[in-house]
């Protein structure tokens, strides 16, 4: 296999995907699939599209096993997030080449795992190796959203992917320190469980030259007052115990026997204030609270009849909602409406002694050996959690090697991929499907 090759046809096809218009809302991921669905054809791979509401199409690729074993799935969206064109080094809609980055919207989130996990399937169709399982692509619409029309329509309404066993989808990545070098695997095998919160204060309305005690912005700045101080307790599950474990040896001396054991180490008041003061750890570690809507009163004369607010909540997998629900409540005092937005299912996160894992697990060691490879807790939330609650072992892993400070660029401005990336991650997923497919 001349990798070079196959690097430079995926590049080929990401720069013709990323100028496919995608951005949802609308989405039009229709274009998107057709285009995908031509380069399978002229494979001979078999697709089909479906298109539950007009302009969302889906593609579903097939490339056969003897079904001796159960398929697995590689899931990648087609839409993106939209773009604001002033802020961008190239335009982000043109497939633009730049000292060996590719730049557009899409790039790393996700038309790029999209066309990794399409040249996989290429490559094993044309190395002709026998599978054992269906190997099962997926291009879905609407990840951006919500996944209404994508996987979540999909899951209620194509019977097949639930014979699924494992599946690939974005998240989590080969994290590389600013030097380059590999820091650790991170495979999301999990995520925390949405629960957004709308409050709403009701008062009198009035005249703003005539104050009175009935003003509803005042009693909800008050109570968010309440709420945002709240230090939710700490709430360590297995994989988050297992992460900051694997992590443990890069640690400076003084914090390596905290995170050796973190559930001890939170009860030590300055590491846990060290810990927490990082958001992606605190995310890690308890359920959060941010407020991220503010509504009350249009104009600066008139007290409003009343204001609302929105709390995006996400809570550890486990965590009792009634419960937490209730502890608002009782900070947020009575003079508060609570409705909940939305809500995703509590799922527990994927296991990891499995087939799978460890095939990642011996990619690492053999391409990166002495990195850790760490589950983690996704603190945010991808189209997996409708494959988890189906019960599809899944996991959220894009084999890209990439510096925290490049993985900022996903939804902002200047999303790029370095084109060595394509190669490296399209021979990852080559050979971790090899081992457990073939
Ligand atoms: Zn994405």
């Amino acid at each position: 296999m001349d990798w070079n090759n196959i690097r430079d046809e995926a590049t080929r096809y990401l720069q013709d995907y990323t100028r496919i218009n995608t951005v949802n809302p609308p989405g039009n991921e229709i274009e998107g699939a057709t285009f995908l669905k031509k380069i399978l054809d002229a494979e001979s791979i078999p697709s089909q599209i479906y298109e539950p509401s007009p302009g969302r199409g889906s593609l579903l690729a097939t490339l056969k096993g003897n079904g001796s074993k159960r398929p697995i799935l590689l899931l990648n969206h087609i839409d993106v997030v939209p773009v604001e064109k002033e802020g961008w080094e190239c335009p982000p809609l043109d497939g633009v080449i730049k000292e060996g980055y590719l730049y557009g919207r899409g790039t790393l989130d996700c038309k790029s795992l999209g066309i990794i996990e399409l040249m996989a399937l290429l490559v094993l169709k044309r190395e002709g190796i026998p599978l054992q399982r269906d190997l099962i692509f997926f291009a879905t619409a609407d990840e951006e959203t919500g996944g209404k029309w994508g996987v979540q329509w999909a899951m209620e309404n194509l019977p097949p992917l639930r014979e699924i066993e494992y599946a690939l989808n974005e998240g989590g990545h080969i994290i590389l320190n600013e030097d380059g070098t590999p820091d650790r695997y991170a495979i999301s095998n999990g995520q925390k469980v949405i629960f957004q919160l709308k409050l709403k204060a009701r008062g009198t309305s009035g005249h703003g030259s005539m104050p009175h005690s009935d003003n509803p912005n005042v009693k909800l700045v008050q109570a968010l007052n309440l709420i945002t101080r709240w230090e939710t307790p700490f709430h360590i599950i297995p994989t988050v115990k297992d992460y900051f474990k694997k992590m443990a040896f890069k640690q400076p001396p003084d914090k390596r026997g905290f995170f050796e054991d973190i559930e001890k180490g939170l009860n030590d008041p300055s590491f846990s204030t060290w810990l927490t003061s990082n958001p992606i750890y605190n995310a890690m570690v308890r359920n959060t609270i941010s407020l991220t809507v503010l509504q009350g009163g249009t104009k600066a004369n008139v007290i409003p009849l009343e204001s609302t607010a929105t709390l995006d909540c996400r809570l550890i997998p486990g965590t009792n909602k009634e419960k937490f629900l209730e502890e608002v409540k009782k900070r947020l005092g009575n003079e508060m409406e609570v409705e909940i937005l939305s809500e995703s299912e509590s799922l527990p996160p994927s296991p990891l002694d499995t087939e799978l894992y460890r095939a990642i697990e011996t990619f690492a060691a053999e391409n990166d050996p002495d990195c850790p490879i760490v589950p983690y807790l996704l603190a945010g939330a991808t189209d997996s959690r409708f494959l988890r609650e189906k019960g599809i072992i899944t996991y959220d892993f894009c084999p890209f090697r990439l510096t925290e400070k490049e993985l900022m660029r996903v939804h902002a401005n200047n999303e790029r991929i370095d084109l060595e990336n394509l190669k490296f991650g399209t021979k990852a997923l080559v050979e971790i499907l090899k081992a457990v497919a073939v």
